[in-house]
């Protein structure tokens, strides 16, 4: 291909709006161009590029016996009622309707579609375990759509969804997308954690998510560094540790009220009293299912609703409003504390045995010293309410510390049950005549996220370094002057064994100065890069050089190729 011929509009200027390096690194290489928030235009470079990580995906997907369709993105109403998810996911849907006034959405994922269509294909044990996928545009109303096609409004997922006919058979198909998911982000060369997730409503450990360790991503998770946990910061959880030894009298003195005006934020108290966030009683006040909880954590560790409604055993869980805590606790916001309160206290498992703590009195303006949980507060349970954090215990080994590290969720693999199959009627006869409902999986992969999570994890500071599995082209051939004949000649030999071997180059034929095309050449990322110039053939050949190595080598056409081939391998 000549560069001439086809659109690579590279850009000198670091573009305003992208605020993560693989986002400006895809607009200056001229891959994408941003239509609106969260939605962009695919340019050939960024096409070639993604066409890439979909076959990489198809490849893997398919040897792990998938089956693949293709689903509509419009999608009636109908079938979201069905699996009661209309209103649920109304937030993130995208709602239209046609010229009858009939109720439609862009799908933001396919469990619905595929349930349906399973109900009616498959109702016989003879015709499973069976896994259909497919790569296709999903489209969700992201609140925060940002860092460009990591969260856009419209991208390219695939998506699978197992049928099995048992739970312990189930595992089977959850394990072989595991496994091709592994092998799927090897071959894009992205260094991948696989994380425990939370599985909602489920229970049990059956989601893990594939993070792409970046600092850039935004998902937390740790992992310990002495075994192999690592989960999300949604469901990590932190070793319990001993229960303190029941000392009534341990030294602290009695609880003493002080004035603290204007002081309703763990900062503000931490600072006038001069006292570390560690050693405050954060008191929060929930509503669970209407009933009015008061939740205590210490004052450096941030709230994990999801485990706290898990605590609670209750539906609904939301922040109390300012009337709600002025009413239990007779004071306005920012000084509620646990002494003394008439609702249930569920207390975070680190503030076991906290002696000679502060926390708000229940009255304006003030804050009560010395406080001792145990002898002072009427605790209804403790539990792991909070988010655990670097530096925590290992909850899986005995003196592992678990380590925080930034990731980008590139996949999701979940055990969904038999959630779908009920709601859509999906069953199948065993072989001894009954009926049951088919047992699902879903697994989701991020192409166009993952595609540029590659870039997030290979650029330096001139740009792209693709590993040559996803390269757009792996090699280009840059002749500095298309009208000296030997140029002309050795780069089209070249051009055509390269094609011939399988590995089609991009010939920078463009009347540019040298200096422009080795920079776009370095910009672009691609894995090796050849010269072709008077200077190169006088000396014998032409200029290779990998796109990390420092410096090219010389080299006749005929170990020019099998050279290419080493960098390429
Ligand atoms: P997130 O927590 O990042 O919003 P999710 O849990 O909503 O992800 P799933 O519904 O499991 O994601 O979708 C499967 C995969 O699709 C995700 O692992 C991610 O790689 C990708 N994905 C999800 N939302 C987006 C988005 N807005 N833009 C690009 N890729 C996305
Ligand atoms: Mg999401």
């Amino acid at each position: 291909m000549h560069l001439s011929k086809t659109f690579i509009p590279t850009l000198r200027e670091t573009p305003q709006d992208a605020e993560i390096a693989s986002h400006r690194l895809m607009l200056r290489a001229g891959m994408i161009r941003r239509v609106s928030g969260g939605i962009f235009t695919f340019l050939p470079l960024g096409l070639r590029a993604l066409r890439q990580v979909e076959r990489i995906v198809r490849e893997e997907i398919d040897r792990a016996g998938a089956i693949e369709v293709l689903m509509p993105g419009l999608q009636p109403r109908e079938i979201w009622e069905q699996s009661g998810r209309y209103d649920l996911m109304r937030d993130v849907m995208f709602r239209i309707h046609d010229r009858q006034g009939h109720d439609l959405a862009l799908g933001p994922t396919h469990e619905e579609v595929i349930t349906g269509l399973v109900a009616h294909e498959i109702s016989s044990y003879r015709q499973l375990p069976c896994t259909f996928y497919q790569v296709q545009t999903k489209y969700r109303d992201e609140i925060r759509p940002r860092f460009g096609l990591m969260r856009a409004r419209e991208f390219v997922m695939k998506d699978a969804y197992s049928f099995d006919a048992s739970w312990d058979a189930a595992d089977g198909s959850y394990q072989a997308m595991y496994d091709a998911y592994e092998r799927i982000f090897a071959r894009c060369g992205l260094n991948v954690k696989v994380v425990e997730a939370d599985s909602g409503a489920m229970g049990g450990q059956w989601s893990h998510e594939f993070m792409v360790l970046a600092d850039s991503g935004e998902d937390g998770l740790v992992e310990c560094n002495g075994c192999t946990y690592a989960a999300n910061l949604e469901k990590a959880e932190r070793a319990r540790g001993a229960p303190p030894e029941n000392s009534a009298d341990n030294g602290c003195p009695s609880p003493e009220k002080v004035v603290t005006p204007e002081t309703t934020t763990i900062e503000a108290v931490s600072a006038l009293l001069d006292i570390p966030a560690q050693r405050l009683i954060k008191t929060l006040i929930y509503t669970a299912d209407i009933q009015p909880v008061a939740v205590l954590t210490s004052g450096d560790r941030e709230i994990n609703e999801l485990k706290l409604a898990r605590a609670l055993g209750c539906r609904e869980l939301t922040a109390a409003d300012a009337a709600t805590v002025e009413r239990v606790t007779g004071a306005p916001v920012g000084y509620a504390g646990p002494i003394g309160l008439s609702i249930p206290i569920h207390a975070d498992l680190e503030l076991r045995g906290a002696s000679d703590y502060v926390c708000g009195a229940n009255q304006a303006d003030t804050h009560t010293l010395h406080v001792d949980i145990e002898r002072d507060v009427t605790v209804t349970g403790y539990a792991d309410l909070t988010n655990a954090r670097g530096g925590d215990g290992c909850p899986q080994c005995d003196d592992g510390v678990l380590q925080a590290k930034r990731g980008i969720e590139v996949g999701h693999v979940f055990k969904l049950g038999t959630k779908y199959s009920e709601a859509f009627d999906a069953r199948y006869l065993t072989a001894e005549g009954e009926q049951k409902p088919l047992v699902m999986g879903c697994y989701g992969i991020g192409v166009t996220r993952t595609l540029q999570a590659v870039i997030e994890q290979h650029h330096d500071a001139n740009g792209i370094c693709w590993p040559s599995s996803v390269a757009p082209y792996k090699v280009v051939l840059l002749p500095l002057n298309l009208s000296h004949d030997a140029t002309r000649e050795t780069t089209e030999r070249l051009s055509a064994e390269l094609t011939a071997a399988g590995w089609e180059p991009l010939i920078d034929d463009r009347d540019e100065r040298p200096g422009v095309k080795f920079k776009d050449a370095d910009l672009i990322g691609y894995p090796v890069r050849v010269v072709i110039s008077e200077r190169s053939l006088a000396a014998g050949g032409v200029e290779i050089k990998a796109r990390a190595a420092d410096k090219p080598q010389t080299l006749p056409l005929a170990e020019a190729m099998s050279q290419i081939g080493e960098f390429l391998s």
